[in-house]
């Protein structure tokens, strides 16, 4: 940050004291966005400490997964406020610090090993004009930030503006979001990675994520995959029924 910024920050949150986004308690020095009791409290997955989680088995036998993890969990009023700040309040800075702190949290386990990029899931360009900006770029920013990995947020593009999947069963969902993504013209470096890293905010079947990664499987057959987001929605269930990958130990690596 340069002087000149600084200070203008400095003289900003003099008059207009930050406050956190989930208590509304003023921050104090060294807290950003949340205070250090709200991030504490959100109800973290840590399934970057566990192999074979349940956000891991969703991928199993659809793509090559190495990795999944969520920051956390997808339940009560806090996460809903922190994820509502990122999509609809024009606050996307929060998505950056978020993913440092993930980044932080789950560097020493290894989970970053071997991973060549990252990928945040593309928008609809209509929808990122509307909105003013990818949340999942930032997030993917705030990773980078820390891991030192590159971003690649121009070598794929979402074709289709998909209507929300809130109200979808399994099925139609999968439905909503097949062939919605295609590399760009600029996709030079995909084709050459071994393995990435995709991100997106909330992750609850894993279809739009699947997706996205089969369009890529189109440029760079046997690429293999790891997913972070920053909530997990187990709102399904992962039977041998609804993924029969299941059945057997993860063998398809
Ligand atoms: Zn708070």
């Amino acid at each position: 940050m340069t002087f000149l910024r600084r200070l203008a920050t400095d003289i900003l949150h003099f008059m207009l004291p930050p406050r956190c986004i989930v208590c509304g308690n003023r921050l104090t020095n060294g807290e950003s966005h949340l205070c250090i009791n709200c991030l504490g409290s959100l109800p973290r997955t840590n399934f970057h400490l566990s192999d074979q989680n349940a956000m891991e088995q969703m991928f199993w036998g659809r793509i090559n997964i190495v990795r999944a993890t969520a920051l956390f969990y997808y339940q009560g009023e806090e996460t809903h406020t922190v994820l509502h700040n990122l999509k609809y309040y024009d606050n996307p800075d929060v998505g950056r610090h978020l993913g440092m702190v993930m980044a932080e949290e789950a560097l020493d386990s290894g989970f970053f090993q071997d991973i060549d990029a990252i990928v945040p899931v593309p928008l609809h360009n209509r929808k990122e004009r509307k909105r003013g900006y990818n949340q999942c770029l930032y997030i993917a920013e705030g990773l980078s930030e820390v891991t030192g990995i590159k971003v690649l947020h121009k070598e794929m593009v979402r074709l289709v503006n998909t209507k929300t999947q809130t109200r979808l069963s399994k099925d139609e969902r999968w439905e909503n979001v097949q062939d919605i993504f295609a590399p760009s013209r600029r996709c030079k470096v995909l084709p050459t990675c071994q393995h990435v890293l995709i991100i997106d905010d909330v992750v609850t079947t894993g279809s739009t994520l699947i997706s996205l990664a089969k369009a890529i499987e189109s440029v760079n057959h046997g690429i293999r995959f790891s997913v972070l987001s920053l909530a997990f929605a187990s709102e399904f269930r992962y039977t041998q029924e609804t993924n029969p990958a299941l059945s057997s130990q993860h063998s398809d690596e």
